[in-house]
Protein backbone atom coordinates (compact mmCIF):
# COMPACT_ATOMS: atom_id res chain seq x y z
CA UNK A 1 0.00 0.00 0.00
CA UNK A 2 1.48 3.34 -0.64
CA UNK A 3 1.01 5.91 1.92
CA UNK A 4 -2.31 7.45 0.61
CA UNK A 5 -3.72 4.37 0.59
CA UNK A 6 -2.47 3.83 4.41
CA UNK A 7 -3.50 7.02 5.34
CA UNK A 8 -7.44 6.59 3.86
CA UNK A 9 -7.84 3.63 6.13
CA UNK A 10 -7.15 5.47 9.36
CA UNK A 11 -9.42 5.16 12.52
CA UNK A 12 -11.70 8.50 12.92
CA UNK A 13 -14.17 7.18 15.37
CA UNK A 14 -13.89 5.12 18.19
CA UNK A 15 -16.04 2.31 17.22
CA UNK A 16 -13.51 0.87 15.34
CA UNK A 17 -10.83 1.01 18.70
CA UNK A 18 -14.28 -1.78 20.61
CA UNK A 19 -12.74 -3.78 22.28
CA UNK A 20 -8.89 -2.70 22.65
CA UNK A 21 -7.34 -2.43 26.13
CA UNK A 22 -7.64 1.20 27.61
CA UNK A 23 -10.16 2.90 25.56
CA UNK A 24 -13.26 4.00 26.54
CA UNK A 25 -15.80 4.19 23.42
CA UNK A 26 -17.77 7.12 24.27
CA UNK A 27 -15.34 8.96 25.51
CA UNK A 28 -12.82 9.09 22.83
CA UNK A 29 -16.24 10.05 20.65
CA UNK A 30 -17.38 12.60 22.68
CA UNK A 31 -13.97 14.28 22.90
CA UNK A 32 -13.37 13.59 18.74
CA UNK A 33 -16.88 15.58 17.98
CA UNK A 34 -14.41 18.85 19.58
CA UNK A 35 -11.28 17.93 18.47
CA UNK A 36 -10.94 15.48 15.70
CA UNK A 37 -9.23 12.23 15.56
CA UNK A 38 -7.10 10.21 12.93
CA UNK A 39 -4.97 7.43 14.17
CA UNK A 40 -3.45 5.86 10.37
CA UNK A 41 -2.84 1.88 11.01
CA UNK A 42 1.16 2.41 10.85
CA UNK A 43 0.62 4.33 14.65
CA UNK A 44 -2.26 1.81 15.55
CA UNK A 45 -0.23 -1.35 14.87
CA UNK A 46 2.53 0.45 16.99
CA UNK A 47 0.00 1.11 20.34
CA UNK A 48 0.88 -2.08 21.96
CA UNK A 49 -0.14 -1.51 25.89
CA UNK A 50 -3.38 -0.25 27.19
CA UNK A 51 -2.54 3.29 28.35
CA UNK A 52 0.61 3.38 26.98
CA UNK A 53 2.68 5.95 25.44
CA UNK A 54 1.61 5.71 22.13
CA UNK A 55 -1.56 5.35 22.69
CA UNK A 56 -2.20 8.40 25.00
CA UNK A 57 -1.31 10.29 22.34
CA UNK A 58 -3.54 9.28 19.75
CA UNK A 59 -6.72 8.12 21.71
CA UNK A 60 -9.22 11.01 22.64
CA UNK A 61 -9.54 11.10 26.71
CA UNK A 62 -12.27 13.06 28.62
CA UNK A 63 -9.54 15.11 30.63
CA UNK A 64 -9.65 17.18 27.08
CA UNK A 65 -12.62 18.55 27.91
CA UNK A 66 -11.98 19.31 31.43
CA UNK A 67 -9.42 21.90 31.66
CA UNK A 68 -11.40 25.08 30.88
CA UNK A 69 -9.29 27.41 32.28
CA UNK A 70 -6.62 26.87 29.69
CA UNK A 71 -6.79 29.31 26.16
CA UNK A 72 -6.69 27.94 22.79
CA UNK A 73 -4.12 29.92 21.60
CA UNK A 74 -2.16 31.03 24.73
CA UNK A 75 0.79 31.95 22.45
CA UNK A 76 -0.94 34.38 20.65
CA UNK A 77 0.01 32.87 17.32
CA UNK A 78 -3.25 34.93 15.58
CA UNK A 79 -2.37 38.28 17.47
CA UNK A 80 1.47 37.87 15.83
CA UNK A 81 -0.19 36.79 12.75
CA UNK A 82 -0.15 39.28 9.35
CA UNK A 83 -2.28 37.15 7.16
CA UNK A 84 -3.76 33.51 8.29
CA UNK A 85 -1.37 31.06 9.04
CA UNK A 86 1.74 33.18 9.28
CA UNK A 87 3.21 34.11 12.78
CA UNK A 88 6.08 36.52 12.51
CA UNK A 89 6.74 37.28 16.05
CA UNK A 90 10.81 37.30 16.16
CA UNK A 91 12.48 39.84 13.83
CA UNK A 92 13.70 37.61 11.63
CA UNK A 93 12.00 34.13 10.48
CA UNK A 94 8.56 33.21 10.22
CA UNK A 95 6.10 30.30 10.52
CA UNK A 96 3.89 29.85 7.81
CA UNK A 97 1.04 26.66 8.08
CA UNK A 98 0.87 25.03 4.79
CA UNK A 99 -1.58 22.35 5.69
CA UNK A 100 -3.81 21.77 8.74
CA UNK A 101 -3.72 18.09 8.00
CA UNK A 102 -1.63 15.91 9.96
CA UNK A 103 -1.00 11.84 9.57
CA UNK A 104 -1.96 11.48 13.02
CA UNK A 105 -3.87 13.98 15.33
CA UNK A 106 -1.28 14.06 18.39
CA UNK A 107 -4.09 14.62 21.51
CA UNK A 108 -1.35 17.22 22.89
CA UNK A 109 -1.16 18.91 19.97
CA UNK A 110 -0.51 23.05 21.06
CA UNK A 111 -2.45 23.73 17.42
CA UNK A 112 -5.22 21.55 18.05
CA UNK A 113 -7.80 25.10 17.92
CA UNK A 114 -6.71 24.63 13.89
CA UNK A 115 -5.47 21.05 13.19
CA UNK A 116 -8.02 18.49 11.42
CA UNK A 117 -10.81 21.31 11.60
CA UNK A 118 -12.33 23.83 8.46
CA UNK A 119 -11.46 26.80 10.86
CA UNK A 120 -8.13 26.08 10.37
CA UNK A 121 -8.03 25.08 7.02
CA UNK A 122 -5.20 25.95 4.20
CA UNK A 123 -6.03 27.06 0.85
CA UNK A 124 -3.94 27.76 -1.93
CA UNK A 125 -5.32 31.40 -1.69
CA UNK A 126 -3.82 31.60 1.88
CA UNK A 127 -0.43 29.71 0.96
CA UNK A 128 -0.54 32.84 -1.73
CA UNK A 129 -0.86 35.43 0.85
CA UNK A 130 1.49 34.24 2.66
CA UNK A 131 4.73 33.93 0.13
CA UNK A 132 3.17 37.26 -1.19
CA UNK A 133 3.79 38.55 2.58
CA UNK A 134 7.47 37.09 2.50
CA UNK A 135 8.06 38.55 -0.78
CA UNK A 136 6.65 41.62 0.55
CA UNK A 137 9.01 41.50 4.23
CA UNK A 138 13.06 41.70 3.48
CA UNK A 139 13.48 41.02 7.29
CA UNK A 140 12.36 37.79 6.65
CA UNK A 141 15.53 35.53 6.30
CA UNK A 142 14.07 32.16 7.56
CA UNK A 143 10.82 30.46 7.14
CA UNK A 144 9.81 27.49 9.08
CA UNK A 145 6.93 25.58 7.31
CA UNK A 146 4.73 24.20 9.41
CA UNK A 147 0.81 23.03 10.08
CA UNK A 148 -0.63 20.43 10.93
CA UNK A 149 2.33 18.51 8.87
CA UNK A 150 3.62 19.91 5.37
CA UNK A 151 4.78 16.38 4.36
CA UNK A 152 0.90 15.57 3.85
CA UNK A 153 1.09 17.76 0.58
CA UNK A 154 1.52 16.57 -2.48
CA UNK A 155 5.23 16.47 -3.73
CA UNK A 156 4.07 18.62 -6.35
CA UNK A 157 2.83 21.18 -3.96
CA UNK A 158 5.56 21.23 -1.63
CA UNK A 159 8.26 21.89 -4.65
CA UNK A 160 6.20 24.61 -5.83
CA UNK A 161 6.39 26.66 -2.26
CA UNK A 162 9.53 25.55 -1.54
CA UNK A 163 10.67 26.91 -5.18
CA UNK A 164 8.97 29.98 -4.62
CA UNK A 165 10.39 30.97 -1.45
CA UNK A 166 13.98 29.63 -2.71
CA UNK A 167 13.59 32.78 -5.45
CA UNK A 168 13.25 35.47 -2.50
CA UNK A 169 16.87 36.59 -1.98
CA UNK A 170 16.65 37.58 1.55
CA UNK A 171 14.97 33.96 2.51
CA UNK A 172 17.70 32.50 3.43
CA UNK A 173 16.89 29.81 4.63
CA UNK A 174 13.74 27.10 4.68
CA UNK A 175 12.85 24.52 7.79
CA UNK A 176 10.04 21.99 7.57
CA UNK A 177 8.41 21.10 10.34
CA UNK A 178 6.87 17.52 10.12
CA UNK A 179 6.21 14.76 12.74
CA UNK A 180 5.74 12.47 9.47
CA UNK A 181 8.63 10.26 10.04
CA UNK A 182 7.43 9.20 13.76
CA UNK A 183 3.47 8.80 12.37
CA UNK A 184 3.79 8.21 8.39
CA UNK A 185 7.52 6.74 7.73
CA UNK A 186 6.02 5.73 4.78
CA UNK A 187 5.44 9.21 3.45
CA UNK A 188 9.20 9.92 3.00
CA UNK A 189 9.88 8.00 -0.46
CA UNK A 190 12.33 8.09 -3.01
CA UNK A 191 10.62 10.79 -4.65
CA UNK A 192 9.75 12.60 -2.14
CA UNK A 193 13.33 12.75 -1.09
CA UNK A 194 14.88 13.49 -4.80
CA UNK A 195 12.79 16.74 -4.88
CA UNK A 196 13.62 17.75 -1.76
CA UNK A 197 17.80 17.01 -2.65
CA UNK A 198 17.15 20.18 -4.68
CA UNK A 199 17.24 22.57 -2.02
CA UNK A 200 20.60 23.63 -0.42
CA UNK A 201 19.13 25.58 2.05
CA UNK A 202 16.44 22.94 3.30
CA UNK A 203 16.47 22.11 7.42
CA UNK A 204 14.32 19.65 8.37
CA UNK A 205 12.78 18.96 12.48
CA UNK A 206 11.07 15.88 13.09
CA UNK A 207 9.32 15.24 16.02
CA UNK A 208 9.10 11.93 18.03
CA UNK A 209 8.27 11.71 21.67
CA UNK A 210 9.19 8.43 22.62
CA UNK A 211 11.96 5.93 21.49
CA UNK A 212 8.67 3.22 20.46
CA UNK A 213 8.63 6.04 17.99
CA UNK A 214 11.30 5.00 16.34
CA UNK A 215 11.14 1.57 14.09
CA UNK A 216 12.52 -0.25 11.43
CA UNK A 217 10.05 2.28 9.09
CA UNK A 218 10.92 5.80 11.00
CA UNK A 219 14.82 4.65 10.40
CA UNK A 220 14.44 4.05 6.56
CA UNK A 221 12.63 7.29 6.42
CA UNK A 222 15.61 8.91 8.34
CA UNK A 223 17.75 7.52 6.28
CA UNK A 224 15.96 8.64 3.07
CA UNK A 225 16.09 12.18 4.51
CA UNK A 226 19.63 12.28 5.95
CA UNK A 227 20.49 11.64 2.24
CA UNK A 228 18.69 14.71 0.98
CA UNK A 229 22.12 16.99 2.39
CA UNK A 230 19.11 18.83 4.94
CA UNK A 231 20.12 18.83 8.59
CA UNK A 232 17.82 16.83 10.86
CA UNK A 233 16.85 18.22 14.20
CA UNK A 234 14.06 16.95 16.56
CA UNK A 235 11.45 19.21 18.46
CA UNK A 236 10.77 16.53 21.27
CA UNK A 237 7.65 17.61 23.60
CA UNK A 238 7.43 17.03 27.53
CA UNK A 239 4.75 14.84 28.56
CA UNK A 240 3.53 13.24 31.27
CA UNK A 241 2.96 9.35 30.73
CA UNK A 242 5.10 9.50 27.94
CA UNK A 243 8.35 10.66 28.43
CA UNK A 244 8.81 12.69 31.72
CA UNK A 245 11.66 10.52 33.23
CA UNK A 246 14.91 10.92 32.27
CA UNK A 247 15.69 6.88 31.24
CA UNK A 248 13.15 7.44 28.75
CA UNK A 249 13.98 10.84 27.61
CA UNK A 250 17.53 9.42 27.39
CA UNK A 251 16.61 6.31 25.56
CA UNK A 252 14.75 8.59 22.94
CA UNK A 253 18.17 10.68 22.49
CA UNK A 254 20.44 8.13 21.68
CA UNK A 255 18.41 6.57 18.89
CA UNK A 256 17.65 9.71 17.72
CA UNK A 257 21.57 10.64 17.64
CA UNK A 258 22.29 7.07 16.27
CA UNK A 259 20.31 7.90 13.13
CA UNK A 260 22.19 11.23 12.78
CA UNK A 261 18.78 13.48 14.28
CA UNK A 262 20.47 16.10 16.20
CA UNK A 263 17.62 16.91 19.12
CA UNK A 264 17.08 20.90 18.60
CA UNK A 265 14.27 21.05 21.69
CA UNK A 266 12.59 19.69 24.68
CA UNK A 267 9.30 21.75 24.51
CA UNK A 268 7.63 22.51 28.35
CA UNK A 269 3.67 21.53 27.15
CA UNK A 270 2.29 24.93 26.77
CA UNK A 271 -0.83 25.82 28.70
CA UNK A 272 -2.98 24.77 25.86
CA UNK A 273 -6.80 24.29 26.38
CA UNK A 274 -6.95 20.61 25.93
CA UNK A 275 -3.90 19.36 26.60
CA UNK A 276 -3.31 20.15 30.21
CA UNK A 277 -3.58 16.61 31.22
CA UNK A 278 -0.01 16.16 29.59
CA UNK A 279 1.28 18.50 31.23
CA UNK A 280 4.30 18.42 34.10
CA UNK A 281 5.67 20.39 36.31
CA UNK A 282 8.90 22.75 35.56
CA UNK A 283 10.63 20.73 38.30
CA UNK A 284 10.02 17.21 36.17
CA UNK A 285 11.31 19.05 33.00
CA UNK A 286 14.87 20.31 34.98
CA UNK A 287 15.62 16.63 36.16
CA UNK A 288 14.87 15.14 33.01
CA UNK A 289 17.33 17.59 31.66
CA UNK A 290 19.65 16.83 34.44
CA UNK A 291 19.64 13.16 33.31
CA UNK A 292 21.11 13.85 29.78
CA UNK A 293 23.66 16.95 30.44
CA UNK A 294 26.75 15.54 31.10
CA UNK A 295 25.77 11.23 30.79
CA UNK A 296 25.12 11.34 27.27
CA UNK A 297 26.92 12.94 24.40
CA UNK A 298 26.39 16.44 24.43
CA UNK A 299 25.12 16.38 20.52
CA UNK A 300 22.28 13.95 22.75
CA UNK A 301 21.59 17.38 24.85
CA UNK A 302 18.22 19.23 23.46
CA UNK A 303 17.73 22.98 24.85
CA UNK A 304 14.46 22.69 27.05
CA UNK A 305 12.36 25.32 26.46
CA UNK A 306 9.39 27.22 27.77
CA UNK A 307 7.30 29.44 24.64
CA UNK A 308 6.21 32.58 27.00
CA UNK A 309 2.84 33.24 26.98
CA UNK A 310 1.36 36.23 25.17
CA UNK A 311 3.69 36.13 22.32
CA UNK A 312 7.28 36.56 24.71
CA UNK A 313 8.67 33.63 22.65
CA UNK A 314 10.90 30.60 23.79
CA UNK A 315 13.36 30.88 26.18
CA UNK A 316 16.11 27.51 27.76
CA UNK A 317 15.84 26.93 31.33
CA UNK A 318 18.41 25.20 32.98
CA UNK A 319 19.12 22.86 36.34
CA UNK A 320 21.02 25.72 38.68
CA UNK A 321 24.57 25.16 39.09
CA UNK A 322 26.16 27.71 40.19
CA UNK A 323 26.37 27.49 43.84
CA UNK A 324 28.00 30.50 45.07
CA UNK A 325 29.60 33.26 43.67
CA UNK A 326 32.67 35.83 44.93
CA UNK A 327 35.17 38.03 43.57
CA UNK A 328 37.65 35.12 42.95
CA UNK A 329 35.40 31.82 42.37
CA UNK A 330 32.23 30.20 41.41
CA UNK A 331 31.17 27.16 43.43
CA UNK A 332 29.40 24.93 40.98
CA UNK A 333 27.59 21.44 40.98
CA UNK A 334 29.45 19.01 38.69
CA UNK A 335 26.62 16.74 36.30
CA UNK A 336 28.17 14.04 38.76
CA UNK A 337 26.09 15.67 41.69
CA UNK A 338 29.82 16.77 42.80
CA UNK A 339 30.85 19.95 43.85
CA UNK A 340 33.38 21.73 42.30
CA UNK A 341 35.52 25.46 42.51
CA UNK A 342 35.94 26.82 39.51
CA UNK A 343 38.60 29.84 40.02
CA UNK A 344 37.74 33.55 38.11
C1 LIG B 1 9.26 28.60 17.89
C2 LIG B 1 8.93 29.67 16.99
C3 LIG B 1 9.82 30.06 15.96
C4 LIG B 1 11.15 29.38 15.76
O1 LIG B 1 11.99 29.64 16.83
P1 LIG B 1 13.47 29.05 16.85
O2 LIG B 1 13.88 29.24 18.28
O3 LIG B 1 14.28 29.84 15.88
O4 LIG B 1 13.40 27.62 16.43
C5 LIG B 1 9.46 31.10 15.16
N1 LIG B 1 8.29 31.75 15.30
C6 LIG B 1 7.42 31.41 16.28
C7 LIG B 1 6.15 32.15 16.41
C8 LIG B 1 7.71 30.35 17.15
O5 LIG B 1 6.82 29.99 18.10
S1 LIG C 1 1.55 16.21 13.87
FE1 LIG C 1 2.07 18.18 14.84
S2 LIG C 1 0.50 19.62 14.13
FE2 LIG C 1 -0.26 17.54 13.72
S3 LIG C 1 -1.49 17.00 15.51
FE3 LIG C 1 0.58 16.23 15.88
S4 LIG C 1 1.60 17.89 17.03
FE4 LIG C 1 -0.23 18.78 16.05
Amino acid sequence: MNWKEILKKSVVSAEELEGMPGVDVDEANRVAEVYPMRINPYWLSLMKTAGGPLQRQAVPSAAELMDSPLLEDPLCEEKDSPVFGLTHRYPDRVIFLVSNQCALYCRHCMRKRKVGKHLGTVTDATIEAGLTYIEQTPAVRDVILTGGDPLLLDDEKIDAILARLSEIPHVEMIRIHSRIPATLPMRVTEELCAMLSQYENLWINTHFNHPDEITPEAEKALRLLNRTGAPLGCQTVLLKGVNDTPAVMAELMRKLTKNRVRPYYIHHGDAVKGTGHFRTTIETGLAVVKGLRGHLSGLCVPAYVIDLPGGGGKIPLLPESILARDEEKLTVRGYDGKTYTYPL
